[in-house]
């Protein structure tokens, strides 16, 4: 080569680099995914520690008081680290009270403030420019491993549940175009998305807003519409001709959800529904401003179970409710042990400020909150233990998560989970013995050997 001739080597300027910490729920964390993928697409680089990044931006939860506490300690850590902090997220709603405890924070902004977080970032960390620096096409930013994702179809909520103030922080219900979402549900798929995760507010309230205005989808009409969702993510093709698994997420109990059964019974879409039912006493449930109608849920439960025999049921509920007495909690544990979900999450009542529930009189004496909880776990560890053990003998599909090294024996483990356990909030299975060529993201069918309270533990067929 004769180099007497070439030309002088262009440096590529560095790029500033952003650091994330991201807090609260999945919807938040989408939303970091695509403050980062924004980001990038405008030059910047990520940094994965404080110490690199030239400006570090926290996303923070504001639901709960603990959540609130938890945010302001995030931030500090960040300050301290790094110095250059931008806040945004569910508690950038209240900049006093940040700026009253971090006043060095450049900037904060609301949840959903794509833009101005963006344009934050610009200000106080202006991107390096570069002749090359916008032309690389990037991939979106996954904050979640490359073969599960999470897939928000809306916004905001038209319901005003009695302890809870996202409708305030985050407004009415605004749905996505259909088309909007099956597109980057296939862009995922296509990328190595295995499992999507589909999640709003109200996930069955989806296109209430919009009067599910259809769209041109593949040359079908197709509604943004729950049910029209299910059937169409249900017809994607993870390469193997068989559809990704699909969860779906915060699903309001209305009576469409029954459409949804046959479609997990064809398989199209994963056995598993995540219903928050939040209690089950009817008189807990009006003061919280949910439907009553727990005694005809148990009906639906059975019918779903009869069309969908695996169809397993995660809720959440709060004890201690103002008001709950011990006849509600009573009231409460025969129902669920009537209705024998598969997964529960249980929360102690905290009042959120600006809740309506806060002016509830009667409040639950802490004390008796903390029995009540423990209590109610110790139930449904007990059912989600018999619901576990009749799964052994069983061979079931499991997506994999994670490959450990070989033993002193050469033997390999991994961790995966069944088609009910959805990532980070249900259960695992362990498994022992697998293939070395086994990988995140692959599907393979396991014999389940043992269980306990919330775990399976088997080994590759
Ligand atoms: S349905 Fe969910 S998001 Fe909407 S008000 Fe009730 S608890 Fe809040």
């Amino acid at each position: 080569m004769n180099t007497a001739t070439q030309a002088p080597a262009t440096t590529l300027p560095d790029a500033k680099k952003v650091g994330m910490v991201s807090l609260g729920c999945p919807k938040a964390l989408v939303d970091s995914e695509r403050i980062l993928t924004r980001l990038r697409a405008d030059g910047y680089a990520m940094s994965a520690d404080y110490a690199g990044a030239d400006v570090v931006l926290v996303n923070t939860c504001g639901f709960l008081d603990s959540a609130k506490e938890e945010s302001l300690a995030a931030i500090g850590e960040a300050i301290a680290e790094n110095g250059r902090v931008i806040v945004t997220g569910c508690m950038g709603d209240e900049a006093d009270a940040i700026r009253a405890a971090h006043p060095q924070v450049l900037a904060v902004t609301g949840a959903h403030q794509y833009e101005q977080v963006v344009e934050a970032v610009h200000e106080h960390a202006p991107p390096s420019q570069g002749p090359y620096v916008d032309l690389i096409p990037q991939p979106d930013i996954k904050l979640t491993p490359r073969h599960y994702s999470y897939l928000k179809i809306s916004e905001g909520c038209n319901h005003s549940c009695s302890f809870c103030i996202i409708p305030d922080l985050r407004g009415k219900l605004a749905s996505r175009r259909i088309d909007a979402v099956l597109r980057e549900a296939e862009k995922l798929v296509a990328a190595g998305t295995r499992e999507l995760l589909v999640i709003s507010q109200d996930t069955s309230a989806y296109g209430v807003d919009t009067r599910h205005e259809a769209r041109m989808w593949k040359g079908r009409e197709t509604r943004a519409h729950m049910t029209d969702l299910a059937r169409e993510l249900g017809r994607l093709d993870i390469g193997n001709g068989s559809p990704p698994w699909v969860r779906l997420h915060y699903v309001y109990p209305y009576p469409h959800v029954d459409a949804v059964i046959p479609l997990m019974a064809e398989g199209l879409l994963t056995p598993y529904l995540d219903i928050p039912f939040q209690h089950a006493s009817p008189s807990v449930l009006k003061r919280m401003k949910r439907p009553a109608n727990e005694a005809k849920v148990l009906e639906r439960l059975k019918s779903w179970r009869a069309i969908c025999p695996d169809i397993a049921v995660r809720s959440s509920f709060v004890v201690g409710f103002p008001g709950e007495t011990e006849d509600d909690f009573q009231y409460l544990c025969d129902w669920l042990e009537e209705a024998q979900l598969d997964r529960v999450g249980a929360f102690r009542f905290e009042p959120v400020e600006g809740a309506q529930a806060n002016a509830l009189p009667d409040p639950v004496p802490e004390v008796l909150k903390e029995e009540r909880y423990a209590r109610l776990m110790e139930l449904t560890a007990r059912i989600s233990a018999e619901k576990l053990a009749a799964k052994v003998g069983r061979t079931l599909p499991v997506i994999i998560d994670e490959v450990g090294e070989p033993d002193e024996d050469g033997d390999i483990g991994a961790t995966g989970r069944s088609q009910a356990d959805a990532p980070e909030i249900d259960g695992a299975v362990y498994l022992r013995n697998v293939a070395a060529t086994l990988s995140a993201g692959d599907i393979i069918d396991v014999t389940i050997e043992d269980a306990d309270a919330h775990d399976l533990f088997g080994v590759p067929v």
